[in-house]
């Protein structure tokens, strides 16, 4: 095999434990390898496509192009160009009977409804991606995929297998397809376009191709601090009255999504909420840019605890211990 185009590292990777051994496993095609700090830090070279001719420090890595090859067939180093949640997509016989267009950022696929009304709604999130550009995320190489269900059952059949709230009409499936129930296309054209529902999860899209290693309540809360203004005193409402987790907990008990943990409506739903006011304070107290950056440094080998601690000399228990501080002083 040769290496005719740039590599990059899949975005489907993620550390799980299996027989209580922790391996990188490729959520599109199951396949996992036992994860070492070695692997991890070699997949991490990646990040940013690049040409294994170039490829920084290779010669200190033993087998590095034998290494490479073996990462390329089971999927876990993919060429640059290769689309991986289209041929998923395809695999799943998801675009058979689905219309196609293309603008800028996105690839839309959609089906039972008018393509005025497909295309208003992606007009409507090509604004919202420059809306997220100018709050400092880095801009996506490859369009997007917007996929405009039939109805609420195809929606399900989407989300997997836990419950499906009756509220979520969007959401983000395999990192990069944005998934759409048909009655808020229409919404958008009847000038109800949820901006901020939206623009949450045009910021998932955003997170996963920037291909970060942050914790669920981390994702989430950054998602909900650039999408809504923030009522710091209906939090600490919401706080008395329903009691908060702690972020260790919410790590270990969020297994699909925030939902598992309570499936309230977004206003009263405690780990959401709490999501949001921890990353305003942790925005407050590293700065905006900061926070992004350190963000953005994050990846398979160097996860958001981590990175915190070394760029803040405060570790993420401790800036959860102030922020409990602070909202005990109101
Ligand atoms: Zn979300």
């Amino acid at each position: 095999m040769r290496f005719n185009s740039n590599l990059t590292v899949s975005g489907h990777l993620s550390m799980q434990f299996i027989n209580n051994q922790p391996v990188i496993l490729h959520r599109l095609n199951q396949k996992a390898v036992r994860a070492s700090l070695g692997l991890m830090k070699f997949l991490d070279m990646f990040r940013k496509p690049c040409d294994f001719k170039y490829l920084e420090c290779k010669e200190a890595i033993p087998d590095a192009e034998k290494k490479t090859l073996e990462l390329m067939r089971i999927g876990f180093l993919v060429p640059e160009n290769m689309d991986e949640e289209k041929i998923w997509l395809k695999k799943e016989n998801r675009l058979a009977g689905k219309k196609k267009f293309q603008t800028r950022h996105f690839c839309v696929y959609y089906s039972g409804i008018e393509p005025y009304l497909a295309r208003n709604f992606t007009d409507f999130m090509e604004e919202i991606y420059h809306l997220l550009l100018i709050k400092l995320f880095p801009p996506i190489a490859k369009r997007s995929i917007i996929y405009i269900c039939r109805d609420r059952k195809e929606l399900k059949s989407l989300w997997g297998d836990a419950p499906l709230p009756d509220h979520v009409k969007t959401f983000v499936t395999r990192g990069r397809i944005l998934v759409v129930d048909p009655e808020m296309v229409v919404a958008t054209r009847h000038g109800v376009a949820p901006v901020g529902h939206m623009t949450h999860e045009m910021a998932h899209i955003f997170l996963c191709q920037a291909k970060v290693n942050l914790p669920v309540w981390m994702t989430e809360g950054l998602c909900e601090y650039h999408s809504r203004l923030y009522n710091h005193e209906l939090f600490l409402e919401l706080a008395k009255l329903k009691g908060a987790h702690s972020f260790q907990q919410i790590e270990a008990d969020a297994r699909h999504s925030l939902f598992d943990m309570d499936d309230g409506p977004d206003e009263s739903n405690v780990p959401y909420r709490q999501s949001e006011s921890f990353v305003h304070y942790l925005a407050v107290i590293s700065g905006e840019k900061k926070m992004m950056d350190i963000i953005l440094k994050t990846g398979l080998s160097r996860d958001f605890r981590t990175v915190f601690e070394k760029e803040m000399g405060l570790s993420i228990d401790e800036a959860e211990q102030g922020w409990l501080e602070e909202m005990e002083m109101h």
